[in-house]
């Protein structure tokens, strides 16, 4: 490979690297935004760069997220520090944090916790735009748990993160919306080949991939104040199933909401307000 800007650029086309992965891998070695590397395309590198760069290439290939590679994801606008050991933040999830802001319209100080926070993704985009929101993030991950705090502090958000399994650090406590993005693929499911490099503890949950979303909203109801909200993202096919969960355990205004792709992608309910009755 020449070794030059131009060069890594024409390596990667010739290696099947996709162009969009390899500027932004360049753009994080050089710390340079990608529009520059058009207009320094002579740019030299030096063997330590090339052999970053060849690496890379070769992980990209074998399916490593790029997220990992550069060691960040932007989500709903911020840039949070990833790795192996929590799962990559979706576009799609984006779409769960704006439930939930929609859900504090009106009570601006709520409480509200993210289950399974990973990265501290959910959380932390809940507490930029809702500044005045009490949040809460729960990991069973020490590892995960470690690299969500780190972006609390580097993004100065302050939330309170705890160790734990699901509602298990949340004993006798209310809130008035919990959020989580659970494991929810299914077992064996083909599309866990191409996610083999993201840790399977954030993304199986059993023969039918329910495991997890049924234990939550099992116990959702004790750790909801009435008119509480339980907002969940799920797979593309498990709506049906996810607005059933909810229903059965006593939520009202049962409803799925779909992702940018016209999926359905998230379900959530809301528990009865004092004096309202149900059937
Ligand atoms: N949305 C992820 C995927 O299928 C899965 C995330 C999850 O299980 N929570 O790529």
């Amino acid at each position: 490979m020449t070794p030059t800007v131009a060069g890594a650029l024409a390596e990667a086309r010739r290696r099947g690297v996709d162009r969009l992965d390899v500027q932004l891998l360049l753009s994080a070695l050089l710390g340079r935004p990608r529009a520059w590397l058009i207009a320094h395309d002579d740019t030299p590198l030096d063997a330590a760069q090339v052999a970053r760069l060849q690496a890379a290439f070769d992980a990209r290939l074998d399916g490593v997220p790029l997220a990992y590679l550069t060691g960040e994801q932007v989500f709903c606008g911020l840039t949070l520090a990833v790795g192996p050991g929590v799962l990559v933040p979706r576009p799609e999830t984006e779409g769960l944090v704006e439930w939930v802001r929609s859900c504090l319209h009106d009570r601006a100080d709520a409480a509200v916790a993210d289950l399974g926070t990973g990265s501290g993704a959910i959380a932390l985009a809940i507490k930029a735009t809702c500044p005045a929101a009490r949040v809460t993030a729960v990991e069973r991950s020490p590892q995960a748990l470690a690299i969500a705090r780190d972006n609390g502090r580097r993004l100065q958000l302050d939330v309170d993160w705890r160790h734990g399994d699901w509602w298990q650090p949340l004993v006798g406590q209310q809130f008035d919306v919990v959020v989580a993005n659970p494991p929810y693929v299914a077992d064996g499911d083909p599309h866990l080949v191409a996610l083999h490099h993201e840790p399977a503890s954030a993304l199986v949950a059993g023969a039918d991939g329910l495991d997890d979303l049924r234990d939550i909203v099992a116990t959702a109801p004790a750790h909801l104040r009435p008119g509480g909200w339980l907002l969940l993202e799920h797979g593309h096919d498990q709506g049906a199933a996810t607005r059933g969960l909810l229903a059965a355990a006593g939520f009202v205004c049962v409803c799925t909401r779909p992702d940018l792709a016209g999926l359905d992608r998230c379900s959530g309910g809301q528990m009865p307000e004092l004096g309202v009755e149900t059937a």
